[in-house]
């Protein structure tokens, strides 16, 4: 059985004290919400923060991004080691805002899943094509590449400690949605990708997340879907009430 995971990224938003109410807020409304693993991914500055608040409750702390190294002359960077110290238990690699403004390749992201892995940080993992991508038919294609390139030396020993996120790009803070019908079918190509990788008992317990304009009037169609196991949010996560809906969307 694989526990539906929803996360929401609040991306560069949300200095320390907005952060502490948001996540107050949400804790109220969702903080006793056990049959699905909500998450919080607040910027680096908050995460202290935001792990004070929700300490107690049933609702988990991730970053939006980590080095591969634990330390060193890396000006800016964050090593995953500091995301543990802080409390959390996530990680967001190879967001397509990483991939597309901070040009993050398939080797580098394989290099921070392993480093985040070794480090006992469960990696959401995101892949996605875009709309010239899907217009052309290459969404498979790209998904292919995607995970193929990604994955390499990566063995998901406990496969629960592993999160794909797909989200077509053309979907991310447009209002634009992937269809239950077209989600379902990425979904399911992914999960059988992953069988070819680690097996199927494995891709059967691998959670794979849809982001994309996810609110609360297209979260249980979406997540009603059998391959779709939770929802990585964005901009409705932004707000208590649209996050604990999507949360509570049965
Ligand atoms: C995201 O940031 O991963 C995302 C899916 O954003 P939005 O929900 O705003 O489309």
């Amino acid at each position: 059985m694989r526990i539906p995971i929803i996360a929401g990224n609040w991306k560069m938003h949300k200095a320390i004290s907005e952060a502490r109410t948001l996540a107050s807020e949400i804790v109220q409304k969702v903080g006793d919400v056990r049959e699905v693993q909500v998450v919080l991914c607040p910027p680096f500055t908050a995460l202290y923060a935001v792990a004070e608040t929700i300490k107690g409750s049933s609702v988990e702390l991730g970053g939006q991004n980590c080095h591969y190294e634990s330390k060193g002359a890396y000006t800016g960077e964050v090593a995953p080691e500091f995301l543990t110290d802080m409390g959390c238990r996530y990680v967001i690699i190879g967001h397509s805002e990483r991939r597309q403004y901070f040009k993050e390749d398939d080797q580098l992201l394989n290099r921070k899943l392993k480093k985040a892995m070794a480090v006992g940080l469960i990696p959401i993992f995101c892949i996605g094509e875009t709309l010239e991508e899907r217009k052309k038919e290459q969404t498979f294609d790209v998904l292919r590449k995607q995970v193929t390139n990604g994955l390499p030396g990566i063995q998901a020993d406990d496969p629960s400690l592993f999160v794909v996120a797909y989200e077509p790009v053309w979907a991310i803070g447009t209002g634009l949605t992937a269809t239950p019908d077209q989600a379902q079918e990425a979904h399911r190509y992914v999960r059988d990708l992953l069988a070819g990788l680690w097996g199927t008992d494995a891709a059967e317990t691998v959670r794979i997340q849809y982001g994309g304009s996810v609110k609360p009037d297209n979260a249980a169609e979406l997540m009603g879907q059998p391959d779709i196991d939770g929802a990585l949010v964005g901009g409705a996560s932004l707000e208590a009430d649209s996050f604990a809906k999507i949360v509570k969307h049965k």
